[in-house]
């Protein structure tokens, strides 16, 4: 038998493409590595499911990276988000029994807060569509044989099974333990695409020891905050959110999405001191504490200020003062290296030297993969193999945290999935 669409991967881009193509009439099978899908689903938003963002859909393309360009990845997704766009997913599952709800921060997730529920529902829903699920099928290769394609197994080698068209919707390289293989990138490849290098993104930061040392005492320690990112003392990146002191370095959604710029030996600068103004601004305010306040030790004043107590303990400690110093006591040249610490702006931030970024098991997503200039955004079919599909995170597309990887894996699933079963439909009505 010849399927009319065959999906690779069983995650959210992979069910809900082979749900997608059913809908429109056509068989429909998934083919999963694992004993059984969506494991990456299940562990997503701490077990609760963020699955995706409020606001207008508008807004979504700004949050991605990925392609040759800046803004290459908004503009590929833009037909995909405004195809089935956050307002969609969630009239989607609400139509069907799974409500959805925005938290302060905007970010959406089932009611429930539980991701069991959306798998149990995606898994019902294409049981109830008639897709076909295989698990525990691992594809090692791909072939195209008379405008068909043909799909090999582990461990033999084995031919598994036919398609008329093909959705690559394998996933990243992040998190190996939730079913990440890798695989994907080598089937494209082999088909004839070009992919781009992946590498661990939405991961946290080791920062160099000798930096950090006056730091880690802070563990734990949150702040929302501006941030920027610094190569050959040139700014190359900028954000702004929560962050997160960890035991070697930082972490937090602002670190997080900064991540995907961040190279060793770059500079992150954190403004320590939440709300502050620019520099100038955050000098004049010092001076004017310190006028204020001369006999105050420099952390009861950073205290004073409003910065947490340990980080002001650390700032101190990393600029080489006493514990005890007066602020009256400080040189200006130390006053302008505080102010600087703390403040916002293009001049301000603490710098924390960044040693490397966190590996394959703490990213949770990867940056690269299939280049999006061999894929027509419009239905996501490959520029190079005709009827071979590609949706989800397998793409050369990474999206920020709070909703928008996964908003971006149901989108490009359901159009991928869509297009392969119409371009399917049009091969069985040619045969
Ligand atoms: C811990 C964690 C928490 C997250 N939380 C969120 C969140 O709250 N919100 C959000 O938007 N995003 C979150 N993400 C990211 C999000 O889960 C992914 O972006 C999303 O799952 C990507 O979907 P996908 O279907 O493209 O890939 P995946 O979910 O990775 O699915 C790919 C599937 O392909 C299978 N596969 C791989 N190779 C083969 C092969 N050779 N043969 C057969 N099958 C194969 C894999 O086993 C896997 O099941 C989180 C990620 C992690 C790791």
């Amino acid at each position: 038998m010849v399927w009319d669409v065959v999906v690779l991967g069983g995650g959210p881009a992979g069910l809900f493409a082979a749900i997608a193509a059913a809908e429109e009439g056509v068989r429909s099978i998934v083919l999963e590595h694992l004993p059984s899908p969506g494991r990456k689903l299940l562990a997503s938003g701490g077990g609760a499911c963020n699955l995706t963002h409020e606001g207008e859909v508008a807004d979504f393309l700004a949050h991605y990276g990925g392609g040759d360009r800046p803004g290459d990845a908004g503009r590929f997704l833009r037909p995909a988000l405004y195809g089935f766009s956050n307002t969609d997913l969630v009239h989607w599952f609400a139509q069907r029994g799974v409500p959805l709800a925005g938290d302060p921060a905007g970010r959406v997730f089932p009611c429930s807060r539980r991701a069991g529920d959306v798998l149990a529902f995606l898994l019902a829903t294409a049981r109830r569509r008639r897709v076909e699920l295989r698990t525990g099928v691992r594809i090692r290769s791909v072939g195209v044989e008379r405008s068909r394609f043909v799909v090999f197994g582990s461990p033999e080698g084995d031919p598994v099974l036919e398609g008329t068209t093909l959705v690559l919707a394998t996933g990243g390289r992040s998190y190996p333990t939730l079913g990440a293989t890798g695989d994907g990138y080598r089937l494209a490849a082999s088909l004839g695409h070009s992919v781009v290098p992946p590498r661990p993104a939405l991961v946290p930061l080791r920062i160099e020891r000798r930096a950090f040392a006056p730091f880690a005492p802070c563990a734990g320690v949150s702040l929302s905050t501006a941030l920027s990112l610094v190569r050959n003392l040139k700014k190359v990146a900028s954000g702004h959110g929560e962050i997160l002191f960890t035991h070697r370095g930082l972490s937090g959604p602002a670190v997080l999405d900064l991540s995907r710029h961040v190279l060793p030996g770059d500079v992150v600068r954190v403004g320590l001191l939440a709300g502050a103004g620019d520099l100038a601004a955050t000098e004049a305010r010092l001076g004017a504490e310190i006028a204020a306040h001369g006999k105050r030790t420099v952390t009861n004043l950073l205290q004073g200020m409003g910065m947490v107590a340990c980080l002001a303990r650390a700032l101190v400690s990393s600029v080489g003062l006493d514990g005890g110093t007066k602020a009256a006591e400080l040189r200006r040249d130390v006053r302008h290296t505080l102010a600087a610490s703390l403040a916002a702006g293009a001049e301000g931030g603490h710098p924390f030297p960044v040693r490397s970024v966190g590996s394959w098991n703490e990213a949770m997503v990867t940056a690269g993969g299939v280049r999006l200039a061999e894929v027509d955004p419009k239905m996501l079919q490959s520029r190079l193999v005709p009827g071979l599909f590609f949706a989800g995170e397998f793409l050369d597309v990474d999206g920020d945290t709070g909703g928008y990887n996964l908003q971006a894996a149901f989108s490009t699933g359901r159009l991928a999935g869509r297009s392969a079963a119409e371009l399917a439909r049009g091969r069985l009505s040619q045969r």
